[in-house]
């Protein structure tokens, strides 16, 4: 006798509850990905990093003397983000 596979599928819509209007939590106005609470703006650090790399990019070039805590002040920018930039080599600036 073959018997005894039996599937318990959980209800998967009790996963639902929070999904648009969780306390804690907002959403990127760009992708409407879920963003925490704790991001500055309405932007996820993806659509963030898209839409301020050009305009971090000009800014580097006219001031070449910045460094990245005076970009990460001037654009409200987590620094960590301006350090992938240099890391990858998109953004360089003088030393
Ligand atoms: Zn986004």
């Amino acid at each position: 006798m073959t018997s005894g596979k039996k599937k318990n599928i959980p209800g998967l819509n009790s996963v639902n509850m929070f999904d648009d209007q969780g306390p804690a939590v907002k959403t990127c106005k760009t992708c409407g990905r879920r963003i925490p609470l704790s991001m500055s703006g309405d932007l996820c650090r993806d659509c963030l990093k898209r839409e301020l790399f050009p305009k971090v990019k000009d800014f580097i070039n006219e001031n070449p003397d910045v460094n990245e805590m005076v970009v990460s002040a001037q654009f409200g920018l987590d620094r960590s983000i301006v350090h992938e930039w240099i890391r990858e080599g998109r953004l360089e600036y003088r030393k």
